[in-house]
C-alpha cells in the first residue's frame, strides 16, 4: 500500500493552483502505482471539504478524517466503532469548558459550527506553554480526561485523548488492516505534528512549515521539502516512493 494522510490548508492548498499540482501530482503516482490511498486530515469540518473538492480540483479522498481527528467518513468505517473508541465515559466537555473559560480570561469560544461532542475549540492568542501545561494539570486534577491541541499560534483545540489527528490515523490504519510503515504524512502546523509523532510512518514538511511543528518534531527523520505546500508534497511523495514508481 502506497497510504498518503494529508493535511490540506498550507500543505496541499492555498491557492487554485496549488489544488492543480497536488491533483496532477497525485494523479501520476496512482497511474504509477496501483495501491495508493489517499486521507485527508484536516481540522475543516467534512462539509467544508466537500465544498473545496467540489469547488477546486483536490481529488477526492478514499478517506476522510476531519475536525481535527475527531470524525472519520468512509464506507469501510462504522461510525458508532470510531465514537466509542473515541469518547471515553469521563469525558465531560461541559465541565472542560467551564474550567477553561472560568481559568483563561482572554480565551475566546470559536463559533458553534466549530464546536462538536468531541471537540471544544477556542481563540487562544500567544498561549505560553507553561499556562497550557498548568491547566492540562488542572483538568487531569478534577478527573478530566483531555488532550490539548494548540496551533498556528491562536487555534485551541480540547479533545478526548484518543482523538487528534495521530490518534485517528493510527486507528484508521488498525481498523482497515492498513501498516504504518506504508503511510506517508504531510502538514504544516501544530495540529499536524501528532500524525508526525506516529511511530513508522514516513514524513513530508513542506518549506512553508509553521515554527510550532519544526519545533514538535525537530528530534524525528523527515523529508524536508524544498518547495512550499503542494509542490513540497509531491516532491516528497516522489522522493519517498520513488523505488516503487514505474515511469510511463
Ligand atoms: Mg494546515
Amino acid at each position: 500500500m502506497h497510504i498518503l494522510s494529508t493535511d490540506i490548508d498550507g500543505t496541499i492548498y492555498e491557492s487554485d493552483t496549488d489544488a492543480e499540482i497536488f491533483a496532477s501530482g497525485w494523479t501520476e503516482l496512482s497511474r504509477s502505482l496501483d495501491d495508493t490511498f489517499l486521507i485527508y486530515n484536516t481540522g475543516r469540518s467534512a462539509e467544508s471539504v466537500e465544498e473545496l473538492v467540489g469547488s477546486t480540483s483536490l481529488p477526492s479522498p478514499d478517506l476522510l478524517i476531519s475536525d481535527v481527528g475527531t470524525t472519520i467518513h468512509s464506507e469501510q468505517i462504522t461510525p458508532s466503532d470510531w465514537e466509542s473508541h473515541l469518547i471515553p465515559p469521563e469525558w465531560d466537555r461541559e465541565r472542560i469548558d467551564d474550567i477553561v473559560v472560568n481559568w483563561i480570561p482572554d480565551i475566546e469560544r470559536q463559533p458553534a459550527r466549530c464546536q462538536s461532542e468531541a471537540k471544544i475549540s477556542y481563540y487562544w492568542h500567544d498561549a505560553q506553554i507553561e499556562v497550557r501545561e498548568q491547566l492540562s494539570r488542572k483538568l487531569t486534577e478534577e478527573g478530566l480526561p483531555h488532550q490539548l491541541i494548540y496551533s498556528s499560534n491562536k487555534d485551541f483545540d480540547i479533545l478526548p485523548p484518543n482523538g487528534g489527528k495521530g490518534g485517528a490515523l493510527r486507528w484508521v490504519c488498525e481498523s482497515l488492516g492498513f501498516s504504518l510503515r506504508d503511510a506517508v504524512v504531510a502538514g504544516d502546523s501544530g495540529n499536524d505534528s501528532a500524525m508526525f509523532e506516529l511511530p513508522d510512518v514516513q514524513r513530508i514538511i513542506p518549506a512553508n512549515a509553521h515554527a510550532d511543528l519544526l519545533f514538535a518534531i525537530k528530534d524525528l527523520p523527515s523529508f524536508q521539502a524544498s518547495g512550499a505546500c503542494a509542490t513540497g508534497v509531491i516532491e516528497g511523495l516522489e522522493k519517498l516512493w520513488q523505488d516503487t514508481c514505474v515511469s510511463r
